[in-house]
């Protein structure tokens, strides 16, 4: 039995938009360990968990998936050393149902999710949730250690980082000197920036709204090609005819919570080209022309977190580009957990909002 030995301070959240400071008591496991928590950001899934809009979010819940922390207690299922430095791999698989065979994020036996930061305080041993003092390393999660020479809550983009590659790189299997849009300018959308970059895409543009000003001017600053308030220009294939003189190869959806951008990504594309939806729609039905993806011959895939390949590439980006530091603009202490959501709900103004951590 592996145990962590003492109660945890937590911020759970016993239904939506309520979040109580609570004290865990420590539950010994049969195995894996406990990692000692530095950083948790919020990204667009908690703030939905948070505001009750996930129809399969079970409460109650401690939020957070995109941990930084050490590891503080382990067995041998660890691979490494106790005071490592490492983040883990939201999702949880088991690796042997046909779900985790076929490499698909969603794995069938763990139910009502795999993922940290919406499985259930109920289910043993309760801190499934980056917003606690410690976080349960099951034995199938995967961990990936990162480097000692950044702040923790800058260390937290790699798990953006990681969905950005796998978004804009593996999964349209991009090439050097294709063009890449992506609609949306939040931490994933920036991501998607520098990783299509980083692979030799010859132009990328980024689209947001009025407010995400202070976001489109950061991607400006990471090497966007352009970028567009498609409330002040809406004719965006207009934008970027003007800048790039043709249609991009990859469209990729990382809007929050917009069925426009899915028609928009169609639209925009070029023939023969890629759409990835990274975005939900709150379960909402799209009515849209399918014939769009006949004639225009596209293939369309819909993507969920990042591969442990990406995550890989993302523990060296965080190492090496120090552009990453501008990627996390607010932190909150855990007992201000309520204000940091309220902050990455963009409840309390967008100025200069980039993303959110929770630091201990
Ligand atoms: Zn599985």
């Amino acid at each position: 039995m592996v145990e962590l030995g003492h109660a945890a301070k937590a911020m759970v959240l016993v239904e939506p938009r309520q979040l109580a400071a609570t004290k865990i008591p420590s539950q010994p496991v049969e195995a894996g360990g406990w990692l000692a928590v530095e950083a948790t950001a919020i990204s667009g899934a908690d703030v939905q968990a948070w505001h009750g809009e996930r129809r399969e979010v079970q409460y109650p819940l401690i939020p957070g998936h995109q941990v930084v922390g050490r590891i503080a207690v382990k067995d041998d299922t660890i691979p490494y050393e106790v005071g490592t430095r490492v983040v883990l791999e939201p999702t949880i698989k088991c690796g042997r149902c046909s779900r985790c065979r076929l490499g698909l994020a969603t794995c069938q036996f763990r139910k009502p999710s795999n993922t940290y930061g919406l499985i259930p305080s109920t289910e043993p041993p309760a801190l499934w949730g980056g917003m606690a003092e410690y976080l349960y390393i099951d034995p199938a999660a995967t961990i990936h250690p990162v480097t000692d020479d950044v702040p923790a809550e800058v260390a937290t983009s790699v798990h953006s980082l990681a969905t950005g590659y796998t978004w804009a790189v593996e999964l349209p299997n991009l090439k050097p000197g294709e063009q890449v849009l992506v609609l949306g300018p939040g931490p994933r959308g920036l991501a998607c920036l520098l990783a299509a970059k980083a692979a030799g895409a010859s132009w990328v543009g980024v689209t947001g709204l009025s407010h995400d000003r202070d976001r489109l001017a950061l991607a400006e600053k990471l090497g966007a090609d352009v970028t567009i308030d498609v409330e002040r220009h809406p004719d965006i294939a207009g934008v970027v005819a003007d800048s790039t003189g043709q249609r991009p190869d990859v469209v990729i959806d990382v809007t929050s919570d917009d069925p426009e951008a899915v028609f928009q990504a169609f639209d925009l594309v070029r023939s023969g080209g890629r759409v990835i939806l990274a975005s939900t729609k709150g379960n909402r039905a799209l009515h849209f022309f399918s014939d769009v993806i006949v004639s225009k011959q596209l293939t369309v895939k819909g993507a969920v977190g990042a591969s442990t390949d990406s995550y890989r590439w993302a523990t060296q980006r965080l190492a090496t580009d120090e552009r990453v530091d501008d990627l996390v603009s607010h932190q909150f202490p855990l007992d201000e957990a309520q204000r940091a959501m309220q902050a990455a709900a963009g409840l309390l103004g967008h100025d200069e909002l980039i993303a959110v951590a929770v630091t201990f």
